[in-house]
């Protein structure tokens, strides 16, 4: 749709009555001048609450149930009133309440079973979203604003992977065509709930934790946006995590690839497959700050419209890391095989490669992956080579969870000399230990594997060593 935009609000950027007062108004100011999709979080913290309560259902814990659902449902009450005129408050509240009873409906399930099944998961963490979606939208009614609350899964076809579903995007824009469109074109407001879609019977799935930035990019290619604009809660992307690394500065311009492999890397700024769906049509993405509108942000877009600078761009961390290492015990098995069974098995179980280092003459490969998939990832390791395993001809699987991953990215680390002899000096400088190193092809990134406790030092020292933060000229 021509001079469409997207937003998407953050969890912090929807956390409170005064929060979503602001998001409201950054959203009517720009639905005077064009069409406007919103695409909401859940209030900051009610995800893990949600899923907190589910995991107390399963365990039988009513105690503990109980006191979550009240937390959940004053932080809502109280928002309402806070935010809204009175006379919309009863119609917002009655609308809370069967929220609310829907979670409890579901956790309740999870206590009667004992367990916590993926798919009444994903529907019952969803109400988060719900929940921020209706205020949201009745806040922008009571402001004039002709809007409406509607689902992701109205609009977001998935695949039936509960907990990261994967968008089905020719079936998403048929919903697309005929949800949002109407409304659109009616000149109203769709509030989207971030983070949830549903598979093609329509069964609620969620697209991984930090899902709404996912949600509004799918939203935005579906609808054929002309922008998205993303509102979180620091000033754009930063050339490191501003947590642990105090001067990082705001990067005015990153490239698509640039932007996926920080988020990939660790960088919670954007849910790692947010670029995805965008890098088709170019649809450029702002990511801006909602504590101060006025500040320009990043653009993330396809190409740098200056001449690229030699050397990285921004550094990033991931702490919860595990490396497993696979060797053949002897000459005669080839890595090379191993290596391949490997990775498909790997893509079967859904496990995500971080980075991947082999040594040609001993034939042993290791790969790094997330804390949360170690566990798939061991399961099929071993079912896969379980006669290589039994029979001695590959080594007993090792692996290696004290570890953390930086990565060091730039369009301009391609062809830049001495660069990651610069880098590995300056971690090397601080004692800490280098396990492995991975770069692709693409010269994008460097991928670097050190000891868990030297990982923030090592950050520290290669942003420093790089010239990123704003104390550097
Ligand atoms: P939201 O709730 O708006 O989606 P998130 O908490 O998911 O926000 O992401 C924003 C946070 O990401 C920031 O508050 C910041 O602490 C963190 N962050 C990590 N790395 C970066 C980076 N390179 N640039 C900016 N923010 C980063
Ligand atoms: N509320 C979801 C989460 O906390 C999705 C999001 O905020 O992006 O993971
Ligand atoms: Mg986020």
């Amino acid at each position: 749709m021509s001079n469409l935009l997207v937003m998407k609000f953050g969890g912090t950027s929807m956390g409170s009555a005064e929060r979503i007062g602001v998001a409201a108004k950054i959203s009517a100011e720009q639905h005077a001048m064009r069409p406007v999709v919103i695409v909401v979080s859940a209030m900051s913290k009610v995800t893990d609450l949600l899923l907190d309560s589910l995991r107390k259902a399963e365990a039988g814990d009513q105690a503990d149930l109980d006191r979550n659902l009240k937390t959940l449902f004053t932080r809502h009450f109280d928002c309402c009133r806070a935010l809204l005129p009175p006379a919309r408050q009863e119609a917002a509240l009655a609308g809370i309440h069967r929220l609310i009873s829907e979670f409890s409906r579901i956790a309740k399930g999870c206590m009667m079973l004992g367990d916590r099944p993926p798919r009444s998961t994903d529907e019952a963490v969803a109400i988060g979203e719900k929940l921020s979606a209706l205020l949201m939208a009745e806040y922008l009614e009571s402001q004039g604003v002709r809007a409406r609350a509607v689902s992701g899964e109205d609009l977001i076809a998935t695949d039936a992977v509960f907990g990261n579903a994967t968008p089905l995007m020719e079936q998403t824009r048929h919903r697309c065509d005929s949800v949002a469109a109407p409304l659109l074109a009616d000149r109203v407001l769709p509030v989207v709930t971030g983070f949830n879609g549903s598979t093609l019977d329509g069964r609620p799935t969620t697209l991984g934790r930090g899902g709404s930035d996912f949600s509004a990019s799918i939203l935005a290619a579906a609808l054929d946006a002309s922008e998205l604009w993303i509102w979180t809660d620091v000033d754009g992307i930063m050339t490191g995590d501003p947590r642990l690394i105090p001067d990082a500065r705001v990067l005015d311009e990153i490239t698509y690839s640039e932007a996926a492999e920080l988020a990939y890397a660790g960088a919670k700024v954007l849910h790692p497959r947010t670029l995805a769906p965008l890098i088709e049509r170019q649809i450029p993405v702002w990511s801006k700050n909602s504590f101060a509108p006025e500040k320009p942000g990043t653009r993330i877009v396809a190409q740098l419209g200056r001449e690229v600078a030699g050397g990285p761009h921004a550094v990033t961390s991931m702490a919860e890391v595990a490396l497993v290492a696979i060797e053949p015990a002897n000459a005669g098995v080839s890595g090379t095989r191993l290596m391949a069974e490997a990775l498909e098995a790997l893509d079967a179980a859904g496990v995500e490669l971080l980075a991947i280092t082999s040594s040609s003459y001993r034939q042993s490969f290791c790969f790094l992956v997330r804390q949360s998939e170690l566990k798939a990832a061991l399961e099929h390791m071993q079912e896969i080579f379980a006669l290589e395993l039994t029979h001695g001809y590959v080594k007993p699987i090792q692996v290696d969870s004290n570890v953390g991953l930086i990565a060091v990215v730039g369009e301009g680390m391609r062809g830049t000399p001495g660069l990651a002899g610069r880098i590995f000096t300056a971690i090397s400088r601080h004692n800490i230990n280098i396990i492995a190193i991975a770069q692709g092809s693409s010269e994008l990134t460097i991928a670097i594997v050190v000891r868990r406790e030297g990982l923030e030092r090592a950050v520290r020292a290669v942003h420093e060593e790089c010239g990123l933060g704003c104390l550097v000229p």
